[in-house]
């Protein structure tokens, strides 16, 4: 039994919160309650949030890749680095970093990891005796670490539009249209835990060609799938060229994009574009703390929930592993460029409960679960912050810990079993010392 001196329920912030769970479930909330002796007792307590977007063994070179070289860097500089990062780590290095990022999420108060994992083979290039041993290293990870996963295996075949022979750099992507789908059904196989989640994700479109995405459409119905999309100015002018189209309206022009589809980073589009995803319902997937660090460029935010548009957040390369920094950032992106404050906020509310809600929701969508929430028969994901300086009204709290950073995570339940105890995950010593013994051998 968790103990909550405030709680954040689907009707609102309640006092006195007392909830019970079972079976990795809520199974009973009651606000105004006292609390009983061996009850964990927590100052505040929210659903915790999905991380819709997550590559974990680029955890392994976050904060390796910020000195400057010749001439101007740019995502592709760093895309070289990743490659060389990508190459050299094992099945148990990939076991080892994805539970170090895990660790970092469930510390970060993510509950759910949208892993949209693309290093299928052997460092020849070779397919594994078992075809999705990488895969199988994912779903180890999480189960390992408690958190829910939705696993994302990626469709890779080209090096460009055209399309152009893959690059040698990326050999442990590649797949064909019918031994990617094999690989899929053999994660739907692997799946033990009831949380767990199989979709896919052609990896961008310069990827996966017209006809590939048709193919796999058509094989693997009924299931959430992931792009990524506009990202790069360049590989706008890229589809532009190839298909005479902007990557966005293409997509939305030659797809019935739909609640199945989440849009990783959609930063560059047009205004027609931007209201054409909003009112397809599917989730724009933003990285806002990635983005910034890679140089992409802005989201048109304002105008996409203005339209209603659907957003979630996701870590991506896992240079931060951040809740609150993800939502700071998503929001000051906009204020520096508009010069004006609490830009994404509805009139008069808060903005950090905006994004909280808005980010929760859509995570939920796009990751194939339930929307988080306190409530009896939702997963028992829960996060508790700590007291802090919150004063004044409730949703203060989350504008805190967003953007005073004066409250923070605490502890963490996981399907109902706390895995976080005073910031620290339960697991962290141990896998800390194997990622640090992983990146010792693959750096030095
Ligand atoms: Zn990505």
């Amino acid at each position: 039994m968790i103990f909550a001196d405030k709680a954040l329920l689907p009707t609102g912030w309640a006092d006195n919160v007392r909830i019970e769970m079972s079976e990795g479930l809520v199974s009973a909330v009651q606000a105004d309650a006292a609390s009983q002796s061996g009850d964990t007792r927590v100052s505040a307590l929210v659903p915790g949030m999905p991380n819709v977007h997550s590559h974990a063994f680029q955890r392994g070179h976050a904060g390796l890749t910020e000195i400057r070289g010749a001439g101007r860097e740019s995502f592709w500089t760093w895309r070289e680095m990743m490659y060389r990062f990508a190459l050299s780590v094992s099945p148990e290095d990939v076991a080892t970093l994805a539970e170090m990022a895990y660790v970092e999420m469930l510390e970060a108060g993510y509950t759910r990891v949208g892993e949209f994992h693309y290093l299928h083979h052997a460092p020849n290039g070779e397919p594994y005796d078992n075809p999705a041993e990488l895969s199988d290293r994912i779903f180890s990870a999480a189960e390992q670490t408690g958190i829910a996963l939705t696993h994302l295996p990626v469709f890779y075949a080209h090096g460009g539009f055209g399309p152009k022979a893959p690059a040698n750099g990326q050999r442990r992507f590649l797949n064909s249209v019918d031994r990617f789908v094999d690989l899929v059904e053999r994660c739907d196989a692997r799946k033990t835990r009831p949380q767990d989640r199989v979709g896919f994700a052609p990896h961008s479109l310069r990827a996966a060609s017209h006809e590939e995405l048709n193919q796999l459409r058509e094989a693997l119905p009924n299931r959430k799938l992931h792009i990524h999309i506009a990202e790069q100015v360049q590989e706008v002018e890229d589809c532009l060229t190839f298909y005479g189209r902007r990557p966005v309206d293409w997509l939305l022009d030659t797809f019935e994009v739909n609640e199945d589809w989440c849009l990783i980073h959609a930063t560059h589009m047009t205004e027609v574009e931007t209201q054409g995803v909003a009112a397809s319902k599917a989730v724009a997937g933003l990285c806002p703390v990635t983005e910034a660090n890679l140089g992409d460029g802005l989201f048109p935010a304002p105008d996409f929930l203005e339209a209603n548009g659907r957003i979630a957040i996701g870590t991506d390369s896992n240079v931060r592993i951040d809740v609150a920094e993800e939502l700071c950032i998503l929001e000051y992106g906009q204020r520096l460029q508009s010069r004006a404050r609490n830009v994404l906020a509805r009139e008069g509310g808060s903005t950090g409960r905006r994004l909280f809600d808005a980010t929760l929701s859509g995570g939920a969508q796009a990751l194939d679960a339930p929307v988080p929430q306190i409530a009896p028969g939702a997963p028992a994901d829960l996060v508790a912050l700590t007291e802090g300086l919150a004063l004044g009204h409730d949703d203060a709290l989350l504008d805190c810990w967003i953007f005073g950073r004066n409250v923070e995570p605490s502890d963490v339940w996981a399907a109902g079993v706390q895995v976080v105890r005073s910031g620290r995950h339960i697991c962290r010593d141990a896998v800390q010392a194997r990622f640090l013994a992983v990146l010792h051998r693959v750096l030095c």
